[in-house]
């Protein structure tokens, strides 16, 4: 069970190196479920932050019909409504692994 994790989790960290994609692409390509994918990403925040050569990224929702983003989010779901227009409209946030500049930027 454990090996299928990391294989899992592994796959994930590379399918979003040097790109972004949302929970849903990732649950296809991978063939997990969505939720499972995400708890998947809360662990993989956790192990890049600890690495100084790479940076998770996360791209933030936006809502669709206000233009709205939610920065400063912390977690990784979709929010569920926009809090400016109530819009349910909302746009899934994507996560990338970006390489960290070695040259002290
Ligand atoms: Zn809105």
């Amino acid at each position: 069970m454990a090996t299928l994790d990391l294989t899992t989790r592994q796959r994930i960290m590379q399918l979003i190196a040097g790109t972004l994609r949302t929970s849903r692409q990732l649950a296809e390509l991978v063939g997990v479920p969505e939720r499972q994918i995400e708890d998947h990403l809360a662990h993989i925040v956790r192990s890049v932050a600890r690495d100084r050569a790479r940076r998770f990224v996360l791209d933030p929702s936006a809502c669709q019909d206000c233009d709205f983003v939610f920065r400063g989010r912390t977690r990784l779901t979709r929010p569920s409504r926009c809090p400016r227009c109530r819009s349910e409209a909302i746009s899934a946030p994507r996560y990338g692994i970006e390489l960290r500049s070695t040259t002290g930027k």
